[in-house]
């Protein structure tokens, strides 16, 4: 059985309501069940869980905010919220497998797609009977993604895609892949590739010491006849990656709070527990000062991404705002796991608990969807109005 008692010492379960508090149980009892007593083994030998999919699709993981009548689960973003923290307790991989499927393949064809492509690609997308994977970052393009060389030229009804996708999450597993790439006026825009397209294909990158048990590949495009009906009509800009990273980045500003309460609530545990020159280690005050700290971290980063979760709801929160939350909640996420890992000792090494899979994970958190220094800037540009990013 489950000992996970997580922190809420503000009471902000006050402000959830009981259909949320409802939605959270039942993400917290799949993974207690499904996913936390097989993640140890699979993150060791790098090993995706693939199995898990047809059990996420089904409790509404994938595109939880995506309308009922395209396969999604309707839900509001308090609720996505808290389906991403409850995941990434378990861990941030599979997390990471929701956030691509949901707010990176599945809202872009909801927000650019037609109602054909939509009606195609959604339902199976929900329902896990394919998986997806969002196709920006190139080998030379990480942080500045607007300056990507793959592209497209006209082929009749077809377009040829030309060009190579580096460090994304699901490709080696995915069925479609959510391709940013110019046109032929240089405008960047969404195309929908398919496994089997002749040219495409997705190797898997190896030797990764952090989200192992989340696939990580490259998308290669030698000359793939893509049918023009497989580009999203509905922006031609930046614009439109960028909304998606938006979606996806909410969820990490909930989702690595999850991996925070689970390494406190572990480092809580073991501390009442471990005794050491006589008495709990949990009694020493270089202990109880990294237990405090870590709460308060934690118990601000909570209050941030419930008030986050009001304004998404209302269409008011500002993708600044947004930066802001991720880049918090991942620092915070970052340190809480590294002081509960020295709080158990050598133990905190092994696998028997979370923490170091979770301190590891946390470094690829902390870089993808926007580095932490790339937030920064946003948040200082916000404030500035200047841009320090060129
Ligand atoms: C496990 C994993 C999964 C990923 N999944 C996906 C995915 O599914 N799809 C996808 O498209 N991408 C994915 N990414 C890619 C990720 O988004 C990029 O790694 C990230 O955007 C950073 O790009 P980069 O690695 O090329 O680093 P770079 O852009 O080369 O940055 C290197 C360093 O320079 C800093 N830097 C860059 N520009 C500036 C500046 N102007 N001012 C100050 N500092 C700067 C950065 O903060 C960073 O510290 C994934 C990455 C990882 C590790």
């Amino acid at each position: 059985m489950s000992q996970y008692n997580p922190p809420d010492y503000y009471l902000i379960d006050e402000l959830i309501s009981e259909e949320h508090l409802l939605i959270r149980y039942s993400i917290r009892q799949w993974v207690n069940k499904e996913l936390s007593p097989i993640i140890e083994d699979y993150a060791q030998r790098a090993e995706f869980p693939k199995h898990l999919i047809p059990g996420m699709a089904d409790i509404g993981l994938f595109g939880p905010t995506i309308p009922q009548e395209y396969g999604g689960a309707g839900l509001d973003y308090l609720a996505y919220g808290i389906m991403m923290q409850e995941l990434e307790r378990g861990d941030s991989g599979l997390r990471s497998t929701a956030s691509v499927q949901g707010s990176l393949v599945m809202y872009p064809i909801y927000a650019f797609g037609n109602d054909d492509q939509r009606r195609k690609y959604l339902p199976k997308l929900a329902s896990g009977e394919w998986l997806g994977c969002f196709g920006l970052t190139e080998p030379d393009h990480g942080s500045n993604p607007a300056e990507m060389t793959t592209r497209f030229v006209e082929d009749g009804d077809h377009v040829l895609l030309n060009g190579a996708k580096m460090w994304i999450s699901n490709a080696p597993d995915a069925d479609v892949a959510i391709v940013w790439a110019k046109n032929p006026q240089g405008k960047v825009q969404g195309l929908i590739v398919e496994r089997g397209m002749e040219g495409f294909s997705t190797p898997t990158t190896h030797n990764k010491w952090s989200l192992r048990a989340s696939a990580t590949g490259e998308l290669v495009f030698d000359n793939v006849r893509v049918p023009k009906v497989n580009i999203l009509p509905g922006v031609a800009s930046m614009r439109g990656p960028l909304s998606c990273l938006n979606q996806a980045r909410y969820g990490i500003a909930w989702g690595a709070l999850g991996a925070a309460m689970d390494c406190y609530d572990t480092a809580v545990r073991y501390a009442k527990e471990r005794e050491q020159f006589g008495r709990p280690i949990g009694g020493f005050q270089l202990q109880q000062k990294k237990l405090a700290e870590m709460l308060t971290e934690i118990t601000k980063g909570q209050l941030l991404v419930w008030r986050l979760a009001m304004l998404k709801n209302e269409d008011r929160a500002t993708p600044a705002q947004i930066s802001m939350a991720k880049r918090n909640s991942v620092e915070t996420a970052l340190k809480v796991a590294r002081e509960a890992r020295q709080i158990l000792g050598g133990m905190g090494i092994t696998g028997e608990y979370p923490i170091m899979r979770h301190m590891m994970n946390l470094e690829s958190v902390v870089t993808y969807e926007g580095t932490h220094d790339i937030h920064l800037l946003i948040t200082g540009q916000d404030i500035t109005g200047l841009n320090a990013f060129v």
